[in-house]
């Protein structure tokens, strides 16, 4: 086993990582920004080195500086988190020839299924069915009215490095397609410095389904089901939640196998997700792989009883799965919320600033997964969000119930946080019924019966 880990990220993945090293007996090197000098992750590793200013492109992004920490800190291996370096198969590639492991799958696994082109061609060389669509990259203007001509509209122009619901448009038309072609590309040119795209047929709200795959170096993958992502704003997830209220017995084996399937098809290892959309039909298509862990894993470990991240340690150090993980049993249901520092009364403008008071929920199924604290500064530079909150219980219904009795409890000042957000979800008929698809924030907001409640969260909510 490993004897001293560094987590090349920050936040509560970070903390989320140190606690599983720190359970394991392995020491902690957490790097950090100027920005986050007074962060917990800073605190709570064994030992810390500052890595440049608050920009991610001058600190969390520079592989050379990170590896420089890890030479000094003398490490065996690196964590990635999500996010930053994450997906980065150079970084990984990097790690390797330094001698050090990259807590991840190989290099050449990343590439496969790295960029959502490549990921595409290998699902359907491995015969799994993605969204109908271009071929490959589109170049030009005149190629996406060719490709649109050939499948018809409504389509996504989509980035082809595209993450976090970004580098993504949906094209009605001729003009909105011309216009989506240049936004994306633009969009994506500066949020992941590749402007390549590619287009695929729309689906109209979907669910958005996905397959946690964990595989070791044995020859053994498997999934641990799968993860309703449905709920979204703009494109990126809000609430998550396992196992879905869409799937049945047989739709979840056949998309099950098919995601084991792609994922042995690269020789891939480690853990990692399989994204797909499933139409009002019951069609599925895969969309992408993310190739690192997710959010959301957290839900999956709840119903699963399982620890992904400490799971992701022993197979890169060259153990076999887990007996329970090999064998996955579901055993409860559970909801994530991601809380944001938003304001959601002001089209969820970021709100960084000083959390003057924080308490967090507790009690039986609640759990948290933040780097948030009272007097901690959210700084304005990196994602909004600051907490996750999962609420476990036997039943969709007592998890609902449960989440909403935490949301109740959870008090955040000084900023504000899509609490209140989350709480209109868990009060909606339709969630709680759960009849909802990607399409679901909007309509709640635009009905008249959508009502923000004005609180941060209060004791008596
Ligand atoms: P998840 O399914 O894990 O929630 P998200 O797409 O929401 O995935 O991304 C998780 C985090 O990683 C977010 O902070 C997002 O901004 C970041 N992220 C995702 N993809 C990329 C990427 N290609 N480049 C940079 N950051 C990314
Ligand atoms: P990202 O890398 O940003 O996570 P994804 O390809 O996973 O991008 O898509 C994110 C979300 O965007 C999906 O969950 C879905 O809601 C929406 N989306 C993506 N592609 C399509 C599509 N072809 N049709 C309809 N919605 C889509
Ligand atoms: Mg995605």
């Amino acid at each position: 086993m490993f004897e001293k880990i560094l987590i090349a990220n920050r936040g509560e993945i970070a903390l989320r990582v140190i606690r599983a090293c720190k359970e394991l007996g392995i020491r902690t090197l957490a790097v950090y920004s100027e920005a986050d000098i007074d962060s917990l992750h800073v605190q709570l590793a064994d030992e810390s080195i500052c890595i440049g200013s608050a920009p991610s492109s001058d600190s969390y992004l520079r592989i050379d500086r990170i590896m420089s920490a890890a030479e000094v800190g003398d490490v065996d291996a690196i964590h990635p988190g999500y996010g930053f370096l994450a997906e980065n198969a150079h970084f990984a590639e990097v790690c390797e020839s330094c001698k050090i492991k990259f807590i991840g799958p190989s290099p050449a696994a990343m590439r496969a299924m790295g960029d959502k082109n490549s990921a595409r061609a290998a699902a359907r060389k491995a015969g799994v069915p993605v969204t109908p669509g271009s071929d490959g990259i589109v170049e030009s203007e005149a190629e996406a009215i060719k490709v649109a001509k050939k499948i018809g509209y409504p389509l996504m122009i989509k980035a082809v490095s595209g993450g976090g619901g970004r580098g993504m448009r949906a094209a009605h038309n001729e003009a909105s397609l011309i216009q989506g072609f240049h936004g994306a590309r633009v969009e994506a040119e500066k949020a992941f410095g590749n402007a390549e795209v590619y287009i695929e047929k729309l689906i109209i709200n979907p669910h958005h389904i996905e397959f946690q795959i964990v595989a070791d170096s044995y020859g053994h993958t498997v999934h641990l089901g799968e993860r309703d992502c449905s709920i979204q704003r703009r494109n990126q997830k809000v609430i998550e939640e396992c196992p879905s209220p869409l799937l049945n017995p047989a739709l979840r084996k056949r998309m099950g196998n098919a995601a084991i399937k792609l994922a042995q098809s690269v020789g891939y290892t480690n853990a990692g997700t399989m994204e797909f959309l499933v139409d009002q039909k019951g069609g599925y298509y895969f969309i992408e792989m993310n190739t690192r862990i997710q959010v959301e894993h957290t839900i999956t470990e709840e119903v699963y009883g399982c620890d992904l991240v400490k799971e992701q340690i022993h197979i890169a150090a060259g153990d076999k799965l887990s007996p329970h993980i090999a064998r996955p049993l579901a055993r409860s249901h559970a909801i994530q919320c991601r809380i944001n520092a938003e304001d959601p009364a002001r089209n969820f403008q970021p709100s960084a600033g000083r959390i003057n008071f924080y308490y967090a929920p507790g009690g039986r199924g609640v759990r948290i997964d933040s780097h948030a604290y009272t007097g901690y500064t959210v700084p304005p530079y990196y994602d909004s969000m600051i907490a996750k909150l999962i609420a476990v219980g036997a039943t969709r219904e007592s998890a609902i119930a449960r989440m909403r009795r935490a949301l109740g409890e959870y008090l955040i000042t000084g900023i504000k946080t899509t609490i209140p957000f989350h709480n209109a979800i868990m009060r909606n008929a339709d969630f709680r019924n759960g009849h909802y698809d990607t399409g679901f924030v909007d309509r709640m907001m635009n009905s008249e019966a959508f009502e923000l409640r004005p609180s941060n969260g209060s004791l008596k909510d």
